[in-house]
């Protein structure tokens, strides 16, 4: 089968909604081959060009149809580009991406709560007797210890 024949079954699979990953991937080749496409005839277009400032003799409209066949060419590789994009929307929309169930990953379970910490004597609200140097609570107004007023 000769590749022109090729480009012609991938022309009439289009629109197929059936191996819509093959398809795009023959979107893809068929892209390439007519951007490959484009750059030769936007060479010889530039070469025709060439030669007419070579004669001295321009006339751009003589040029024209090589031109309006390469805005052809473009015009499929955007229409050949949507048809991608459009493949690539159809295949997100049949699978989403699988989402992790709310409750699956906990975090994880807080350090258990701190043991509650023995009665400490407060730091604040005791003052240290002159006398005896024990601790005597602010609010009172003598040593528990030694009896001397603080
Ligand atoms: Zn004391």
């Amino acid at each position: 089968m000769g590749f022109v024949d090729k480009l012609k079954q991938q022309a009439s699979s289009l629109g197929s909604q059936i191996d819509q990953a093959l398809d795009s991937t023959k979107q893809k080749g068929q892209i390439g081959s007519l951007r490959k496409q484009r750059g030769e005839m936007v060479s010889q277009l530039g070469e025709a060009l060439l030669e007419q400032f070579r004669q001295q003799q321009l006339d751009v409209e003589q040029l024209r149809p090589q031109a309006d066949q390469i805005f052809n060419l473009e015009w499929q590789i955007i229409e050949a580009e949507k048809v991608i994009e459009a493949q690539k929307q159809a295949a997100a929309a049949a699978t989403p991406p699988p989402q992790a169930p709310a409750a699956a990953q906990a975090p994880p379970a807080p350090p258990a709560a701190a043991a509650p910490a023995p009665p400490q004597p407060a730091q604040t609200g005791t003052v240290t007797c002159p006398s005896c140097g024990g601790e005597v609570p602010t609010d009172s107004a003598f040593c528990p210890n030694c009896g001397a007023k603080v």
